[in-house]
């Protein structure tokens, strides 16, 4: 590759990568945010789960006191029922009796859904036992992983930021003119387009057959056709493909 293309080529590729870095480290805090946001999620589901077993273990046991009240109830009208001395006494009691029965079986139902919920929500848990005694350390770790890599992509900005100078000033002022151009006209900041299986790969364009031949002949720098982007073609990459 001529060797001022060869520099463009070197541009581009450090400028594509301090976009990246500028661009993560300028949405750190949305990422941070959302990180937090999944994070709170998590914790609440399972929180919701926890709260639900403990919801049904009370319930249950309140269910079983009120059954035992009723019992007591029943061996109370029981009683009655035997030393009835009239129709009146001995109906009262058999309705009692009746009400209470009722009572009773009504409340082992519940008893009998709430530990349906007991046990789903107890294997659920067991099932996530790790996950729920890992999460505040995973959230940790990855919480540390997230500052670690903005640290270090803070630093790579600003050691590439120093290179890209060094490049850029190495550039004839007439090259470096056009590729500032080239850059601020396009949303994307590619002023230098790899050729990828005969297509400019900024805009998709097809080149002619010819162009591709050119670019691997000449000295002069080539231009794509449809969006005026230097092109370049990786020998590497063609010569480890063909082999
Ligand atoms: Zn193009």
């Amino acid at each position: 590759m001529k060797s001022e293309l060869a520099k463009l080529v070197q541009l581009q590729k450090t400028d594509t990568r301090l976009r990246q870095l500028k661009n993560n480290i300028n949405t750190a805090e949305t990422r941070r945010a959302e990180l937090e946001d999944e994070f709170e999620k998590h914790a609440s589901s399972i929180r919701e789960i926890q709260n639900r077993l403990e919801g049904a273990k009370e319930t249950k046991s309140g269910l079983e006191k009120d059954i035992a009240e009723a019992k007591v109830g029943l061996e109370r009208a029981a009683r009655n029922l035997k030393t009835a001395q009239d129709t009146k006494q001995y109906e009262a009691a058999m309705r009692e009796i009746d009400s209470l029965n009722r009572q009773v079986s009504n409340f082992e139902t519940k008893i009998l859904e709430l530990m349906e919920v007991i046990d789903e929500t107890s294997a659920t848990l067991e099932e996530r036992a790790d996950e729920v005694a890992n999460l505040e350390s995973d959230w940790e770790k990855r919480q540390a992983e997230f500052e670690e890599n903005l640290e270090t992509e803070r630093a790579e900005l600003e050691e590439l930021s120093k290179a890209r100078k060094e490049v850029f000033s190495g550039l004839p002022d007439r090259l470096a003119a056009i590729y500032d151009r080239l850059v601020s006209r396009s949303r994307d900041g590619i002023a230098v387009a790899e050729v990828i299986d005969g297509s400019c790969s900024a805009c998709f364009m097809s080149l002619r057959k010819q162009v591709v031949v050119e670019l691997k002949t000449t000295n002069e720098i080539i231009t794509c056709e449809s969006c005026t982007r230097i092109l370049y073609v990786d020998e590497q990459k063609e010569a480890s493909a063909v082999s």
